[in-house]
């Protein structure tokens, strides 16, 4: 048996491991490459295995780090079977159309005609087609805690990983000669104090582990705590007469604050007549899938949904999926809160409303997201004064709150927790920067730990 990692090494984005045993090959996400890596020749690169070979992918949540590449994996030749929550297979459709529409309308002036399978510049990675292809593999879903099988005397069960709908950790437990071994991958793991969904669950017992480490240098600061610096940033927002514009993540996080701004109307923290954007199309598809999903959400939030009293439903909000209506936010000077994607600001609707607001002092901008090394979410965060947006150098005279509570990422402690319950004699860091996955390295102490380099592969 072999485990190999192909992406998110020493990284957070480009998730992307396999595992070859008996003659099959076991792929877990395959993600897209954000951020400082979003360089078109690192998501057009070689995988680094042939996506021919590949049986199965078992995909772990729909962020477009662990399922952008699915698409690109398909149109070079997968023909197997993708497998995921129905949850996840319904949210990775959007992502996986949104991100191969982006694809096609970044290269519509310059396409030229394609010539075998190899991304040529000023091709796109991959098409709408090429997304409609892949979303023909997924033809089984799993459910939480139930075996899938996959070859004889192998088989995945998908645990829930509470970080976003859907998502999952997911035990792989590949045959090979009569050994069989017990291999878990964490998949992203969510915050225990996410208001709107469960935490996760404990992990089952495994042999090796593959563990997440965004947050394996640092504890949150408690959820409350940033739910009131939420309340006071907006309040003070809008009595100053500015926009408030918050960076979202469209899965996960958009929901979340919904949530959140409606419990503040109704504990009289917010304003009832806030006016609240959320402009993003895949946001608002999203947000209707969760009234579809109410076994992932926390008991209040469930409840409400039974009762038809939308627990994501406010008296001010408006969904602006249409981009007329999103350029017309651009004319609006105060009281308005617009969430728009992407969560890093690495494109997007939310760089045009930072553009119009970020020069304004009486507005303010709140990250509530991890914002990866090299991106315009990091440099605002970092402090860098002016930034470059769309072109053009803009001064920073906003407000800049970053609140980090709000994490859809469980955090070192719990992270320590989740592995020592797996009870794992052999661990592989993954998903990281290289200080955050050392100092989780640190506090695991003498257990065999690894931190894969790219395309590094290990004899299990
Ligand atoms: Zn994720």
């Amino acid at each position: 048996m072999r485990l190999s990692f192909h992406g998110a090494d020493r990284d957070v984005t480009g998730s992307c491991h396999l595992v070859e045993c008996a003659g099959r090959r076991f792929l877990i996400d395959c993600g897209l490459y954000q951020g400082s890596r979003a360089l078109a020749d690192e998501n057009a690169g070689d995988f680094g295995f042939d996506p021919a070979s590949v049986d199965f992918v078992l995909l772990t949540h729909a962020h477009l780090d662990h399922c952008g590449r699915l698409p690109l994996l398909t149109k070079r030749g997968f023909r197997g079977e993708i497998i995921a929550t129905v949850a996840t297979g319904e949210l990775a459709r959007l992502v996986m159309l949104d991100v191969a529409r982006l694809q096609e309308e970044e290269h519509s002036s310059t396409h030229r005609p394609r010539h075998g399978t190899d991304n040529k510049p000023g091709e796109p990675l991959f098409t709408v087609a090429d997304a409609l292809e892949c979303l023909k593999a997924f033809k089984r879903s799993a459910r939480y805690g139930e075996a899938i099988d996959l070859a004889p005397g192998t088989h995945a069960t998908f645990v829930d990983a509470g970080h976003i709908l859907g998502s999952a950790s997911i035990l792989l437990e590949p045959e090979e000669a009569g050994r069989t071994l017990r291999v878990l991958f964490s998949g992203d793991l969510g915050n225990a104090a996410d208001p709107l969904l469960l935490a996760p669950g404990p992990p089952p017992r495994a042999d090796v582990v593959v563990v997440e480490t965004t947050y394996g240098d640092r504890p949150h600061k408690p959820m409350d705590a940033s739910i009131d610096e939420l309340y006071g940033a907006i309040s003070d927002t809008l009595s100053r007469g500015g926009n408030v514009i918050i960076p979202t993540f469209a899965l996960e996080r958009a929901q979340e604050l919904l949530f959140v701004l409606r419990q503040g109307i109704e504990k009289d923290r917010l304003m009832a007549s806030m006016q609240v954007f959320l402009d993003s199309p895949m946001a608002i598809s999203a947000t209707e899938i969760f009234a579809r999903h109410l076994e992932s959400l926390q008991p209040e939030a469930a409840q409400l949904f039974r009762q038809d009293r939308d627990p994501l439903a406010l008296p001010g909000l408006h969904f602006t999926r249409e981009r007329a209506e999103s350029v017309a936010l651009n004319n609006v000077r105060g009281g308005a809160i617009i969430m728009a994607g992407a969560g890093m600001a690495t494109g997007g609707r939310v760089r045009h409303h930072l553009k119009h607001n970020i020069w304004r002092e009486e507005c303010s901008v709140l990250f509530v997201g991890f914002a990866a090394k090299g991106t315009l979410a990091r440099q605002i965060i970092d402090g860098q004064n002016p930034v470059h947006i769309l072109g053009e150098d803009i001064p920073v005279r906003a407000k800049i709150h970053t609140i980090n509570g709000f994490s859809a990422h469980a955090d070192q402690a719990e992270l320590l927790k989740w592995h020592e319950h797996t009870g794992a004699a052999r661990t592989f860091l993954t998903h990281g920067e290289a200080d955050a996955m050392r100092a989780f390295a640190s506090r695991l102490g003498k257990k065999d730990v690894q931190m894969p380099a790219l395309n590094q592969s290990f004899d299990l």
